[in-house]
């Protein structure tokens, strides 16, 4: 059996740096409370890892957030995740005397900033993502104007063709669904101008596994089932290789021990949250069931 890590896999940028911020906000702060407002980064790894430098994730519905800042004291730290955070909290946070520590992904910050930019021009904002994720969540508090367009349903609005209409998307969609989703909204809005958003740590990773060898037969991915980048990749890969063995695991012990030792050539993979070591643990835990 041969087993080998997909190419350009390991954490992205954005995640990397979020980790960053929020050890050296501990290093920094050694006897203060510090909470992360929600996962920091989509891997449930990190948030043990903050749990024993001490930092708290506030693990709690997205319209629960509000209420769980209103309990921290003045002067304990919060940290805005990595994918974003809605504005109307630092008002709260200001009000409050909470210090913030924002681990937002500059990639993320820059989309939010188009969309503010776009609104500020009085463009009609249409906006492509996730239903629920974090990302959409947190871009469409910028504005209750913003046109969400579900990535995951077909397009189902009414649009008056004499506006300006301004289309962004997630960062972490699939790009070529993302393509598809373009091509329809152009066929509605001919002069609809378009910000292609997906973050590039994404897409050369799905142009990664879009080309893997003929003889590959089986394919797992690894990672959180909150990882928008993570399904993304699942999903591309169940739909282009559907003669090969295609399964998601967060870990080892939910690998199918008895399918997998029936295949030749295994590729695993992971989302950019999802970290080298973990793909390397993968990796030796499936070459040691073929000896
Ligand atoms: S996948 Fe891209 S947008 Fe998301 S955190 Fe990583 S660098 Fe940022």
């Amino acid at each position: 059996m041969v087993v080998e890590i997909l190419k350009n896999s390991g954490y992205c940028y954005g995640v990397k740096n979020a980790i960053e911020i929020a050890f050296k906000a501990r290093k920094e702060n050694p006897n203060q409370k510090i909470y992360v407002l929600g996962m920091l980064v989509h891997n449930e790894e990190i948030i043990k890892k903050l749990e024993l430098e001490n930092i708290i994730t506030i693990n709690v519905p997205y319209n629960e957030y509000e209420k769980e800042i209103q309990k921290i004291n003045k002067n304990d730290i919060l940290i805005f995740p990595a994918h974003g955070h809605d504005i109307k909290l630092e008002k709260i946070t200001k009000a409050r005397q909470i210090k913030v520590v924002d681990a937002i992904c500059p990639m993320v910050k820059r989309c939010q900033d188009l969309i503010i930019e776009a609104l500020n021009k009085k463009k009609k904002v249409i906006y492509i993502g996730i239903k629920n994720h974090a990302e959409t969540l947190l871009a469409l508090s910028l504005s209750k104007d913003i046109i969400f367009v579900d990535y995951n349903q077909p397009i189902n609005y009414y649009f008056n063709t004499k506006y300006d209409y301004y289309c962004i998307n997630q960062t972490t969609l699939s790009y070529i669904q993302l393509d598809s989703l373009h091509n329809q909204l152009k066929k509605i809005i001919p002069h609809l101008e378009i910000a292609n958003e997906i973050c590039n740590f994404t897409k050369i990773r799905q142009k990664s596994l879009l080309n893997l060898p003929n003889d590959v037969d089986g394919i797992i991915v690894c990672g959180s089932l909150k990882s928008s980048n993570t399904t993304r990749l699942f999903e591309l890969a169940k739909k282009r290789y559907s003669n090969c063995y295609v399964s998601f695991v967060s870990n080892t012990d939910e690998i199918d021990l008895l399918k997998i030792k029936s295949l030749q050539h295994i590729i695993v993979l992971g989302g950019t949250s999802t970290s080298m070591e973990q793909l390397e643990e993968l990796k030796e835990y499936l070459l040691k069931l073929n000896n």
